[in-house]
C-alpha cells in the first residue's frame, strides 16, 4: 500500500493476550500470563509500532488497548507503548481493565500514563452470575474500585455488563444490572453471552433462555439504561451524553483502524487485514516488516459498512453512502426498504435509514435483508 496524508479519522488497537486465568465464556485470543511471554511480546509490539512510524504514520484520533488483560502492562510499557506515536491533541485512549487489578497503588501509577479512558469488565453485580462467568472479582468490590479511579482523575470511565446467563429471568437482570447503573460511569457496553461450542461452558448450551426471553431481557436492559440517565447510540452501547466510546465510533462508521499484536485486525484504506492469533507467527510478520500481510481487498466492503453503520442509533445516511461509493443505497434495496418499513421494522426518512426499536434484538436478520 502507498502511503499517503490521512484525512479521516484514525484510530490505533493494540491487543495485549495475558491473563491471570481464563474465564468460560471468553472467545478473545489469551494467553496464560508470564512476565518473560510478556516482556517479549512487548518488545514485538514496540518494532511493529516503530515500523509503522517509519513507514508515516496519520494522526491518531484514538488508541485503544484491548485483550486479554492489557492491565497486565506496567505504566513504564503503556507510555512506552504511546511514545512517538501521532496522539491527536484530545486523542481518546483507552485501557481495558480487569477489577481485580484495581487498586491504590494501579490507579496512581496509571495515572501518569496517557491513558485517559477505562473500560472495566464488570459483566455484573450479582456474585452468582461472576462466578458463573469465572470472573475472580466480587460485586461487593465493585463500587469501591470505581470511586477509587474517579478519585484518583478518571472522569471517563466505561463497564462492560452480560446479560442472557443460563436459567436467567428480568428479576435477575434487574439484580445485576440496576446496581452497575448506579455507579459512576459514563459509558456502558451490554452483550448478550455466546456460548461456544469449543468452550468449557459448551455443556450449559440448551440452558440459554429461550429467544423470546432474551429479548424481554434486551428490552428491560435499555429500559433500565435510559432510565439511569444513558442515551442509546449502538445496539448494544449507551453512553452519557459526550461519552460515545469514539474508538468503537470508529468500527461502526467504517473509518480506518490500524491494529497491532496478534490476532489483531485492521482496516486501512480500503483493506482489511488480521495478524495470526498465534505468538510464534505473528513475531514472524513483525520479523519480516510485514505490517499489512494477510491483507484482503475489501470486495465486501459496501456490506460491511451497511451492516456497522446500522448498529448505530442514527443509522445510514443515504447522502454519505452516494458520497463513499458512488452508489445510490435505495438501487436494488427500495423494495426491501420499504417491506420492511411496512412491517415497523426500519424507519426511513428519505435522507437516513435506521432500524427502529422492535427490530434492535433482531437486527442481524433485519439487516440481512438489506445487504
Ligand atoms: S479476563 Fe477477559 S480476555 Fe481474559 S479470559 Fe477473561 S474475558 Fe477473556
Amino acid at each position: 500500500m502507498e502511503q499517503d496524508l490521512q484525512v479521516r479519522p484514525l484510530g490505533l488497537y493494540i491487543h495485549i493476550p495475558w491473563c491471570l486465568s481464563h474465564c468460560g465464556y471468553c472467545s478473545f485470543f489469551t494467553q496464560k500470563y508470564s512476565r518473560k511471554a510478556s516482556d517479549d511480546y512487548f518488545r514485538l509490539l514496540i518494532s511493529e509500532k516503530n515500523a509503522h512510524l517509519k513507514r508515516g504514520l496519520g494522526e491518531l484520533s484514538t488508541v485503544y488497548f484491548g485483550g486479554g488483560t492489557p492491565s497486565l502492562l506496567t505504566s513504564q510499557q503503556i507510555s512506552e507503548l504511546l511514545s512517538g506515536l501521532p496522539l491527536a491533541v484530545n486523542a481518546e485512549i483507552t485501557m481495558e481493565t480487569n477489577p481485580i487489578q484495581i487498586t491504590d497503588s494501579f490507579a496512581e501509577e496509571l495515572r501518569k500514563t496517557p491513558v485517559n479512558r477505562l473500560s472495566l469488565g464488570l459483566q455484573s453485580m450479582r456474585d452468582e452470575e461472576l462466578a458463573y462467568l469465572q470472573r475472580k472479582h466480587r460485586a461487593a468490590d465493585i463500587p469501591a474500585k470505581v470511586k477509587l479511579l474517579q478519585e484518583a482523575g478518571f472522569d471517563n470511565i466505561s463497564g462492560d455488563y452480560i446479560y442472557g446467563l443460563p436459567g436467567s429471568d428480568l428479576g435477575d437482570l434487574d439484580l445485576a444490572l440496576a446496581p452497575l447503573l448506579q455507579l459512576p460511569l459514563q459509558h456502558i457496553s451490554c452483550y448478550l453471552l455466546e456460548i461456544y461450542e469449543d468452550s468449557a461452558l459448551a455443556p450449559d448450551i440448551g440452558l440459554l433462555p429461550a429467544d423470546d426471553v432474551l429479548a424481554q431481557q434486551y428490552y428491560r436492559m435499555r429500559e433500565l439504561a435510559t432510565q439511569a440517565g444513558f442515551a442509546q447510540y449502538e445496539i448494544s452501547n449507551f453512553a452519557r451524553p459526550g461519552h460515545e466510546s469514539r474508538h468503537n465510533l470508529l468500527y461502526w462508521q467504517g473509518d480506518d483502524c490500524l491494529a497491532l499484536g496478534a490476532s489483531a485486525c485492521g482496516y486501512y484504506k480500503g483493506l482489511r487485514y488480521c495478524h495470526p492469533a498465534d505468538l510464534e507467527d505473528y513475531a514472524q510478520i513483525v520479523g519480516s516488516g510485514e505490517l499489512f500481510a494477510d491483507e484482503d481487498p475489501l470486495a465486501d466492503a459496501i456490506p460491511d459498512y451497511i451492516m456497522m453503520r446500522l448498529r448505530l442509533m442514527k443509522g445510514l445516511s443515504i447522502k454519505e453512502f452516494q458520497s463513499r461509493f458512488g452508489q445510490d443505497f435505495r438501487a436494488g434495496r427500495q423494495a426491501k426498504l420499504e417491506r420492511l418499513s411496512y412491517l415497523g421494522l426500519i424507519r426511513d426518512d428519505g435522507d437516513n435509514v435506521r432500524l427502529s426499536e422492535a427490530a434492535l434484538f433482531i437486527s442481524n436478520a433485519v439487516i440481512a435483508e438489506l445487504l
